[in-house]
C-alpha cells in the first residue's frame, strides 16, 4: 500500500495525515484555525478534506480537536479517541495538572502562535466513537491503539506501520511549549506523570523508526532509542 505522511501546523501544534490510496487518517486534528492550513496541505499532496474517512486522537485536550467538530458537521467524519478521554473531548471539565518550569520567550511564542490559530475558541466534539487498547481501525492506514495512559487516563500511542511511525501525542514533547527545551521529556500539563513513563514501556519492542509527537520535533529513531534519550 502507498502511504505518505503529511505534517500540518509546526512545532508548536502539529497534526498529522496518513494518505493512502483507501483515503485519508488524520490523527489529531490542530486547533480550530486550522482549517486553511489542512486544505492546503492535503491539496499539495492531491487530496481534499473530502477524503479523509476518520479523525484519530491521541487524546482529548483541546489542541488536539481543533477542526474535528467541523469535519463532523460538514463531512461526517467520526472521531475515534479512547473511551477514557471521550468526555474530555466533548468538552468536561479537567483537572489542573502541572506545566512545570517555563521562560517569558517560549511561553509567549506558544500562547501567540495558539491564540492566532484560535485556541480560544474551542470546539468540543458533539459525538465521538470510543476505542479500547489493542483496537485495529478499519481506516486508511489501519491505525493500531495502544493506551498510554499518564498525560490524560484515555491517552493512547497510535501506530501505523505504513508510514512507519508511532504517534505519542502529549506523552513525550520534544519541545516543551513553555520553555523551549528540546530535550525528550515528558508532556507538560501531565496528570500523572509517574505513570507515563512505565505506560511507554509498552512501545520499546516496536519497529517503527519515527515517533510522533503533539508538540516539537519528530523523533528519527525506534521507541527504545526514544526511552534511552527520555529524561525523567
Ligand atoms: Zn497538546
Amino acid at each position: 500500500m502507498n502511504a505518505q505522511l503529511l505534517r500540518i501546523g509546526d512545532d508548536i501544534v502539529a497534526m498529522h495525515a496518513v494518505v493512502t490510496d483507501e483515503g485519508v487518517t488524520l490523527i489529531d486534528a490542530g486547533l480550530p484555525g486550522d482549517r486553511r492550513i489542512l486544505r492546503r496541505a492535503l491539496a499539495d499532496a492531491g487530496r481534499s478534506v473530502e477524503d479523509i474517512r476518520g479523525i484519530v486522537l491521541t487524546h482529548g485536550d483541546s489542541d488536539h480537536i481543533g477542526v474535528a467538530e467541523w469535519l463532523r458537521t460538514d463531512y461526517g467524519v467520526p472521531t475515534f479517541v479512547h473511551e477514557a478521554d471521550a468526555a474530555r473531548a466533548r468538552g468536561a471539565k479537567t483537572p489542573p495538572a502541572p506545566g512545570g518550569r517555563w521562560r517569558l520567550w517560549p511561553a509567549l511564542r506558544f500562547l501567540g502562535g495558539a491564540i492566532r490559530r484560535g485556541a480560544l475558541r474551542t470546539v468540543h466534539l458533539g459525538e465521538v466513537r470510543t476505542v479500547r487498547d489493542g483496537e485495529v481501525l478499519a481506516l486508511p492506514g489501519s491505525p493500531q491503539i495502544i493506551g498510554l495512559p499518564g498525560h490524560s487516563p484515555g491517552s493512547v500511542a497510535i501506530r501505523i506501520p505504513a508510514v512507519d511511525a508511532i504517534f505519542v501525542g502529549d506523552a513525550i514533547t520534544t519541545r516543551h511549549v513553555l520553555n523551549g527545551s528540546t530535550a525528550m521529556q515528558l508532556g507538560p500539563f501531565t496528570d500523572d506523570p509517574a505513570r507515563t513513563p512505565h505506560s511507554l514501556e509498552r512501545l520499546r519492542d516496536l519497529p517503527e523508526r519515527a515517533i510522533v509527537v503533539g508538540h516539537g520535533p519528530i523523533f528519527h529513531g525506534t521507541a527504545a532509542e526514544m526511552l534511552a534519550a527520555l529524561r525523567v
